[in-house]
């Protein structure tokens, strides 16, 4: 059986853009968002070997240190012809400075070094896992992904991370040439075409009003 998300919901993230799209995802239901900086949580090591595994750690540690539910995600990108990488590296791959430039760069001469040159080559997708666990160690788990082309150079200067790389299946924008809306927003304001997008939607039919 699914359970429903009701009352107070922590978010298990110290990234503020993260917390201010739950919030805003979540308002419509009627559930009310704490983050888990305003509550003093730290947070746990990701040591999973999956997005999925790595969300559950995140959401569990915040639902047993407030005793409450807490919503947790992972995501990254992971590079078909790069056997899967960054993947749950894609944070670490832009290293302390959070340099994405350099990370694109990297991902672009392994590719080139692999003879990836044309698109059917370059084939990447984005992963988003998100879980919602309670103390009483129930879990509610979903994942989508968004697929689409890494493209060079990168184009737009809109969204962060990897965005600029990164061109959707059937679109001619990279989503670092798309706003926030045509890429996150569900329909009907947006197309829902991002990994995260598509995850809230799943979680929302499974859990919330
Ligand atoms: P997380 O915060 O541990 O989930 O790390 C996710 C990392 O994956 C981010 O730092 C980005 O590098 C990358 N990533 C995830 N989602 C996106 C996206 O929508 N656009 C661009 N990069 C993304």
């Amino acid at each position: 059986m699914h359970r429903r998300i009701t009352g107070k919901l922590v978010i298990a993230t110290h990234n503020p853009g993260k917390l201010a799209e739950m919030r805003e995802l979540l308002a419509p239901h009627g559930v009310e968002a704490i983050s888990a900086g305003e509550l003093g949580l730290g947070e746990p090591d990701e040591t999973g070997d999956s997005f999925r595994t790595n969300a559950r750690i995140k959401a569990m540690a915040a639902a047993k240190a407030a005793q409450l539910p807490a919503f947790a995600d992972d995501s990254g990108l992971v590079v078909d012809a790069l056997d899967g990488a960054p993947g749950i590296l894609s944070a670490r791959w832009a290293g302390e400075g959070k340099d994405f430039n350099a990370a694109m760069t990297r991902i672009e001469r392994l590719l080139q070094e692999r003879g990836a040159t044309t698109p059917d080559k370059r084939k990447a997708h984005f992963v988003s896992a998100l879980c919602v666990a309670w103390p009483d160690d129930h879990v509610e788990e979903v994942e989508a992904r968004a697929d689409g082309t890494l493209v060079w150079p990168p184009r737009g200067s809109a969204g962060f991370g990897y965005d600029p790389a990164f061109l959707p299946d059937g679109h001619s924008r990279t989503f670092g040439e798309m706003t926030s809306i045509e890429k996150h927003g569900l329909p009907p304001l947006g197309l829902g075409l991002s990994h995260r997008a598509r995850a809230f939607v799943k979680l929302a039919e499974i859990c919330l009003d």
